[in-house]
């Protein structure tokens, strides 16, 4: 910055954004004593391991297996399951 030269305050407009809302409801339910599951689990990753719910696909966050819900393509693990 060159001498004597003012120095100029930036300001940002702030713009206030609704919350996305994350939480899309549990994983799982408790019917009757027992655990219903509200996702798919993941056949490479085992129990445990649910699959992303989107519109038009299912998709294991860990791995990366897809399957897609109209098709019926799977598209494998990218990874190796452990
Ligand atoms: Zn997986």
């Amino acid at each position: 910055m060159a001498r004597g030269a003012k120095r100029k305050v930036k300001t940002k407009a702030k713009t206030q954004k609704p919350p996305r809302n994350k939480n899309k409801g549990p994983l799982w339910v408790i019917k009757g004593g027992k655990v219903v599951r509200e996702r798919e689990t993941c056949p490479k990753c085992g129990p445990g391991n649910f699959m992303a719910d989107h519109y038009d696909r299912t998709h294991c966050g860990r791995c990366g297996y897809t399957t897609f819900k109209k098709t019926g393509k799977i598209i494998p693990a990218k990874h190796k399951a452990r």
